[in-house]
């Protein structure tokens, strides 16, 4: 490895020397690239080399083609429709002391709220009345918000709104509490691996939290008949290559019906708070590769890529994603769930902006597809 002040130094000769080496191994051949998309397109994994190459040897218009080729998979399978989620972002209490995030309990500058479950049912009133098909509570893990409570107030959302799909986001749970929630109507749970390396899992996480925990209650949500939601932030601290192809492998295996993935956005009064934020491009490229494997699935078009680049939510869109997720908390208490700085929560961003965002989508050829917008395939999509 060379390292030194040379090498970094921009314009000096072993700088360019050191990066013309990069691209030339990188570089993949026009024949090899196609034989990758064909692969994909076959419904077969390119295998852990030929991701490598598609995540880090591509030219920029190779890049390009495969995010056409994710966008002409989508609109084949979902005809330009973009479904939409209202979310309720119910708590920025937690008793977890992630390191990237900006609810962490040991962050006495975060600004703490909880809805009781008739502000709930509130927001889900006017979710309702705007269109939505599907609420999505998400909250930090709030020990106030236990196990039944959330019975409770995902019953009676169910009760009054039977017609919409209920989506929780709330962290890691028993599998009981689970089967509990199941139960009283919630149909899919968001709970992202974050990373599928344990060594980079305890980089993100202090040391009372494993990823292996994690998956085990990604697997029994599966077995408990929900539609399931894994993912990672793209360009979190300490993340390589080799880390995002363990997470592919792992999508591979679990095969969730969506797959939600984000740039790092650092957060303020976090020990990353300094850290880069993520690439958007790599992010791009990443929604891109996954539609193409994964034809059926629901994968948003996030919030911390609309937040890190002004466009970046329509080439998420363009890239292959085909979901949304308005911003339906109560306005008084939105900006508060701060997971991270900067985060977008109105125009488009919010559930109010409905019509801005229509006009947006149809600009490029797409609407949003009211109703629940069910995982259209089955059990998560090619094996
Ligand atoms: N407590 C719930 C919801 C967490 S917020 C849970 O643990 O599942 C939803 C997602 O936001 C997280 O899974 C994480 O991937 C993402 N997130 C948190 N902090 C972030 C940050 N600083 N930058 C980008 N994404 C972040």
């Amino acid at each position: 490895m060379i390292k030194g002040q040379n090498y970094e130094k921009k314009g000096s000769l072993l700088y360019l020397c050191v990066n013309f080496m990069k691209e030339c191994s990188n570089k993949v051949s026009e024949s090899v690239f196609s034989a990758l998309l064909e692969t994909l397109l076959g419904g077969e994994s390119p295998g852990r080399e030929g991701w490598r190459m598609l995540l880090s040897g591509l030219d920029e218009s190779q890049a390009a083609r495969v995010r056409d080729a994710a966008s002409a998979v989508v609109r084949d399978r979902f005809g330009g429709g973009v479904y939409v989620r209202g979310l309720i972002e119910i708590s920025s209490y937690c008793r977890n002391n992630c390191y990237y995030c900006g609810l962490r309990r040991s962050n006495r500058h975060a600004s703490r709220y909880r809805l009781t479950t008739d502000d709930v049912l509130g927001c889900c009133r006017e979710g309702a009345r705007l269109g939505f098909g599907t609420f999505v509570l998400q909250g930090g893990e709030d020990e106030e918000q236990d196990d039944d409570w959330m019975e409770a107030t995902v019953r009676a959302i169910h009760a009054e709104f039977p017609a919409q799909a209920i989506t929780l986001s709330v962290g890691e749970r028993s599998r009981e509490a689970y089967r509990r929630f199941r139960e009283a109507g919630a149909d899919r749970y968001l709970l992202r691996h974050e990373t599928r390396n344990d060594a980079h899992y305890a980089c993100l996480h202090p040391a009372e939290m494993s990823g292996a925990h994690r998956r085990d209650c990604l697997r029994a949500l599966k077995e408990l008949g929900y539609q399931v939601g894994a993912g990672m932030m793209v360009g979190s601290p300490g993340q390589t290559v080799d880390h995002l192809l363990d997470d592919i492998a792992f999508l591979e295996e679990l095969r969730p019906e969506m797959i939600g993935m984000g740039p790092f956005v650092p957060a303020a009064h976090t020990p990353f708070a300094r850290h880069a934020a993520g690439s958007v491009d790599l992010t791009l490229r990443l929604i891109a590769l996954m539609r193409l494997r994964f034809p059926d699935a629901l994968i948003p078009a996030t919030t911390a890529l609309a937040t890190l680049d002004g466009r970046g939510r329509e080439a998420g869109l363009r890239a292959g994603a085909n979901v949304v997720m308005p911003n339906l908390s109560p306005a008084a208490v939105r900006g508060q769930y701060s997971i991270y700085d900067g985060k977008a929560s109105w125009g488009s961003e919010a559930a109010e902006g409905l019509r801005l965002l229509e006009q947006e989508l149809n600009r490029m050829g797409c609407h949003i597809a009211y109703g629940r917008g069910d995982y259209p395939g089955r059990d998560g999509g090619p094996k």
